[in-house]
């Protein structure tokens, strides 16, 4: 029987954190050694398992990465933060050379190329959605967008509970730049966000993001390929957070055995 990766969750107390220690304390091969939140947020103390709703797991919520690494082996950290945390994150993983799964979204160019630079020493899987429906979405995308090429209109709409601070998700920005690649554009001088007032004609070539925002949604995204006389859509519902959390511990039990790199779902599915 070989031996459970030992897990550290960052963002321990949030949403997906309490997801995150349930999914590690469920999966057999995983075993929860470290839960982090962030100074004086009232979970630190608690039992983790008992601040996710399930049977308390004998693992305290502590306050600081860098100390949990050093008072317990981690064989992987996986971090479901804010955006503002990644790069101190990120600086503990490097130092102590462990490798990480990042969920947070919301990146700006800069700690996108701080995770890159990262990446080139310690192996890090990065997803903006860690359910493999989604990463089955982004495939058939791509082959939707090469098939139907420039007679389609693209345009890409998202869906959120009301608490998510980024728009449009990183998922739709994902789908965004899995789009352009196959149409042989740039996301960046394309993308089209909501439409107000006398907009004029579309632009054929622009694609098109809209989002919807309230409530408890966990996550929706369709894509609509609109063409003269027929529309095609690609739809992916999300219906518990829990599959992205049972996503993320499955990419920290592929990653462990792999070299430095920066790795995405569809390397821990055996898509690529
Ligand atoms: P949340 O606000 O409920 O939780 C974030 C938690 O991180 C908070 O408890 C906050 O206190 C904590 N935190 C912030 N800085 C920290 C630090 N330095 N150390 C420890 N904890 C820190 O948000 P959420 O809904 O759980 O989402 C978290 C992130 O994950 C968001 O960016 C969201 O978009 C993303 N997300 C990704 C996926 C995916 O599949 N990739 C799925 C869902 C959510």
């Amino acid at each position: 029987m070989p031996q459970p990766i030992r897990t550290a969750i960052v963002g321990a107390a949030g949403r997906m954190g309490r997801q995150l220690i349930q999914a590690t304390l469920e999966h057999p091969g995983s075993q929860l050694v470290a839960a982090v939140a962030r100074p004086g947020n009232a979970a630190i103390g608690m039992d983790a398992g008992a601040l996710a709703g399930v049977e308390a797991c004998g693992v305290e919520i502590v306050p600081d990465l860098e100390a949990a690494l050093s008072a317990a082996d981690v064989d992987a950290v996986i971090d479901f933060t804010l955006p503002e945390a990644l790069s101190g994150n990120l600086g503990v993983c490097r130092k102590a050379g462990v490798p990480m799964v990042i969920g947070t979204t919301g990146l700006s160019a800069e700690q996108k190329a701080e995770l890159d630079g990262a990446a080139a020493e310690l192996p890090i899987v990065f997803a903006a959605n860690y359910s493999a429906g989604i990463t089955l979405s982004l495939k058939l995308l791509d082959m939707a967008a090469r098939a139907l090429g420039d007679d389609f209109d693209v345009e890409v709409i998202e869906a959120h509970h009301r608490h998510k601070i980024d728009a449009p998700s990183g998922t739709a920005l994902r789908m965004g730049e899995v789009l352009a690649g196959a149409l042989g554009r740039d996301l960046s001088d394309c993308a089209v966000f909501g439409r107000e007032g006398r907009t004029g004609e579309r632009d054929r070539k622009t694609i098109g993001f809209e989002t919807i925002r309230g409530g408890d949604v966990v996550g929706e995204h369709t894509v609509m390929f609109l063409g003269l006389g027929e529309r095609m859509e690609i739809t992916h519902r999300a219906s518990s957070r829990m599959t992205f959390a049972r996503g993320a511990v499955r990419a920290a039990n592929w990653l462990v055995a792999q070299s430095a790199g920066l790795y995405d779902m569809e390397d821990v599915l055996g898509l690529r």
